[in-house]
């Protein structure tokens, strides 16, 4: 097909892994389906699927209450689960692993505990200029609250964090820098390491939102020595509804829990209440249990798979897609730093990303279009959204020429 065909794929079978996905064999509005949304959700693999079916059918109960055997089998399941995603982001202890609804619940859990506690007038966060909206509002919440700011460290043309301008605002009043991993808007890859080390000289912690990043390459929560890194299982192959926060130990010892309920209780009277131990207390109420077993079986499917072949494959995706965006006339890429991941972020001259969008869903293609809830980069740049295509070890490099046959075809009709 071309000559990127040659070249880190051959060593990925994406046709063979596809079969594993058994949402991706079918026809939408009379074409094959290419699914090009994964930074919005990816799909499941049939492992995932059938062990959330196998939890509902044999083991259904709830956890660490009962006191007979299906609460026991569903128990060591949903604590097994939390050790494959310790040593997956190679967590020093399991209970640093907070089940979670999702990256937004994580943030908020830490910017209502944490920052409750920590922050006070005239402190100051920093976020990316090209956060979600996740890894804004939360922020915005707390420093309403007891007086800081939240500011955003500038972002260049390209889609690239200004780090010059963060070693110069970082100051004594900086408690919190929380930055994406990648941004879901433009697929910047940050420097978070070279981050972190900056917030922690300068006394200030640092949160990495990782919620673009777990599914394209490996993240080792240790080597970064981040203070917490959250994100969703639905965006790593996993049920939606969950979530992780990891976090260090002495950190989570030190917050006070973010909700009340069951499970996150040691002693309950009328006269005082203690808290459970780490990571209960920070989970009140019955979890999501099917879900955190079906992620379960997401990590143990993402294990067996050649994630270096699936790396490789799906950088190749993307400089395929960025040589056929740049050889079609009117596309204007939109985030072209050199650190990218899978997505493919842009405008076509003449068009409304809404009405592109809705003539690719015609033709089976399912992208993502409207501002990605990356409202102040999209502002930065003027636009009131993109067209974005995001990319996943099960697309191929036909996928592509789909996306741009369709694309001329949207062409064709809207210009
Ligand atoms: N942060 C980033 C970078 C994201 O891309 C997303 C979702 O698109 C979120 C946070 C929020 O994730 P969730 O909706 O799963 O909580």
């Amino acid at each position: 097909m071309n000559d990127l065909s040659m070249s880190g794929v051959a060593t990925f079978d994406a046709e063979r892994v596809r079969q594993d996905f058994p949402i991706l064999n079918q026809e939408v509005n009379g074409n094959p389906l290419v699914y090009l949304d994964n930074a919005a959700t990816t799909q499941k693999p049939d492992a995932v699927i059938q062990a959330i079916v196998d939890y509902y059918r044999t083991d259904n109960s709830n956890v660490h209450r009962g006191a007979h055997t299906l609460a026991d089998r569903a128990t060591e399941k949903f604590e097994a689960a939390r050790l494959k995603v310790a040593s997956y982001v190679n967590a020093g202890e399991a209970r640093q692993i907070i089940w979670t609804r999702g990256t937004s619940e994580g943030i908020n859990l830490v910017a209502s505990s944490w920052g409750r506690t920590h922050l006070k007038q005239g402190d100051r966060v920093l976020v990316s200029a090209m956060e979600h909206h996740s890894n804004i509002v939360p922020w915005q919440m707390v420093a309403l609250e007891v007086g800081a700011t939240v500011e955003a460290i500038p972002v260049d043309e390209t889609g690239t964090l200004d780090l010059d301008a963060l070693a110069s605002m970082l100051d004594e009043r900086v408690k919190m820098v929380a930055c994406g991993h990648v941004s879901n808007a433009l697929g910047t890859i940050n420097p978070v390491e070279q981050i972190i080390g900056m917030a922690h000289a300068s006394g200030a912690l640092c949160l990495i939102d990782g919620a673009q990043a777990i599914s394209h390459f490996d993240v080792d929560v240790q080597a970064l020595d981040c203070d917490f890194y959250v994100f969703s299982a639905h965006k790593l192959f996993g049920p939606t509804g969950l979530g992780v926060l990891y976090g260090k130990l002495d950190l989570l010892h030190a917050m006070p829990p973010y909700q009340g309920g069951g499970e996150m209780i040691e002693t309950v009277s009328f006269a005082g209440t203690t808290y459970n131990q780490l990571p209960y207390k920070f989970e009140a109420g019955t979890p999501h249990i099917a879900g955190v077993i079906g992620f379960g079986a997401a990590i143990d499917y993402l294990q067996q798979l050649d994630r270096r072949g699936a790396q490789a494959h799906e950088q190749a995706l993307l400089a395929y897609a960025e040589k056929r965006a740049q050889e079609t006339p009117g596309v204007q890429l939109i985030g072209t730093s050199a650190s990218k991941t899978s997505v493919l972020s842009f405008l076509l001259e003449g068009t409304h990303p809404q009405d592109v969008g809705m003539l690719l869903d015609q033709q089976g293609v399912a992208v993502r279009t409207g501002n990605h809830c990356a409202q102040p980069i999209m502002d930065q740049f003027g636009i009131p959204g993109t067209i974005r295509a995001s990319f996943a070890f099960y697309n191929t490099l036909s996928d592509v020429d789909r996306l741009f046959e369709a694309l001329a075809k949207a062409r064709q009709f809207l210009v």
